[in-house]
């Protein structure tokens, strides 16, 4: 398989990120899901991200940022890694604001909208999606579709579900493509993304 330049690789990684926020607009439409005012917040959700393209591309639009921008967020994801550590320490689950959402300051959304990671845009509407060893995952969708699905349920609607694995295929060969053999011999990415800013960008070596 052709080692694709980081430029290249990011173009078709932007195309995929388009694929997954069309899919999930159909979707939400399809249930009638929208976030505004909702009590909750999926940038509080504690996950892990796992490809080396992804983070790149985070970091490519964290250096287009100005130079205080990026500052503040470094320094906010600094404050989160040890928030988490210590939310684990105590044995529970972190409940702590993405360091990238600039809600805190009067700007109310992700500070990398553009470069925001794959989960960001899958959470909320009901997934279904084929592991590679076959076996089937569903994800229900946030608690606000969850309730509008149940509801669809009652009255026998069909409920719209994304189905990631073509996504999830594509991410994994572009991933690849991008890191090249080495990829075997590299650690396995499992970072949050404070923790993928606090590191700095990949080293693919
Ligand atoms: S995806 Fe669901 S939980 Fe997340 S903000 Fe939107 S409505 Fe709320
Ligand atoms: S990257 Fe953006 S969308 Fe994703 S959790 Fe952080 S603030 Fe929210």
């Amino acid at each position: 398989m052709k080692k694709k330049t980081p430029k290249a690789a990011f173009r078709k990684l932007a195309a995929i990120y388009t694929r997954m926020v069309d899919s999930y607009a159909d979707a939400a439409q399809g249930i009638g899901l929208n976030c505004e005012g909702c009590t909750d917040n999926c940038c509080y959700s504690f996950f892990q991200h796992h490809t080396y393209i992804e983070w790149a591309y985070l970091w490519e639009g964290l250096n287009r940022l100005p130079e205080k921008r990026r500052a503040l967020f470094i320094k906010r994801s600094e404050e989160y890694v040890e928030q988490a550590r210590f939310a684990l320490q105590r044995g529970e689950r972190p409940h702590i604001m993405c360091p990238l959402n600039l809600g805190d300051e009067g700007e109310g959304r992700c500070g990398l909208y553009e470069h925001r990671l794959m989960i960001c845009r899958m959470h909320g509407v009901p997934n279904i999606m084929k592991r590679p060893d076959g076996r089937g995952v569903d994800f229900p969708g946030c608690w606000r579709c969850q309730e509008l699905t149940t509801g669809m349920q009652k009255q026998q609607t069909e409920i719209p579900v994304v189905d990631r694995t073509p996504l999830y295929s594509d991410l994994a060969r572009l991933e690849m493509e991008f890191v090249g053999p080495k990829l075997r011999g590299l650690p396995k990415v499992d970072h949050t993304i404070a923790e993928m800013i606090v590191l700095g960008p990949p080293v693919l070596r």
